[in-house]
């Protein structure tokens, strides 16, 4: 089994809703289990501005996968959810990104681990700092690099 961090993030629909259905559908997946869940987060559109505030979160895993095939899962739960890519950083019903597998560095036309632009973006080390603070990344431990941005525009939900 691998730890596996994923980041999941919502604007349309009922973003709370799609996002705890992404997490059940997670923990289905064969040789997996949910660990932990991050609490709630509402974060300000990064890029695109004009749309909807998102909800982000993270959770662990621990999973027998191999990562294009967690990938490819996740991808399939992004669809079930009624995931239309239109516009890049666009409005979305869910979006699920792998941060990090124990152990595994890859550089795929599909799949890049660690994720490349995590490091930049509070919505994502937020949540992740609820589950893993000492985790190294590329750059520093979580809890290091969040030091250095700015969370403003991020909310922890009750
Ligand atoms: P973004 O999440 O950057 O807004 P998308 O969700 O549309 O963009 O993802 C585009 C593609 O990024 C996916 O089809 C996937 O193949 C690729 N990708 C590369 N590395 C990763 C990763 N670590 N986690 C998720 N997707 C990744
Ligand atoms: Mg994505």
């Amino acid at each position: 089994m691998t730890r596996a961090f994923v980041a999941l993030g919502s604007n349309l629909g009922d973003p709370q809703r799609q996002m705890d259905d992404a997490v059940s559908a997670l923990a289905r997946l064969p040789d997996t289990r949910v660990v932990k869940r991050s609490s709630l987060y509402r974060t300000q559109p990064w890029g695109v501005l004009e749309q909807p505030p998102f909800i982000n979160a993270a959770v662990e895993l621990d999973t027998g996968l191999a990562p294009l095939a967690l990938l490819d899962a996740m991808l399939e739960i992004e669809k079930a959810a009624g995931r239309v890519r239109a516009q890049r950083n666009g409005p979305r019903t869910l979006d699920l990104d792998l941060l990090h597998l124990d152990g595994v560095r890859m550089d795929d036309a599909r799949l890049t681990l660690p994720h490349p632009r995590m490091a930049e973006r509070a919505f994502v080390l937020l949540p992740l700092h609820d589950l893993a603070p000492t985790l190294a990344l590329p750059g520093g431990t979580v809890a290091q690099l969040l030091a250095r941005l700015d969370r403003g525009g991020c909310e922890r939900l009750p």
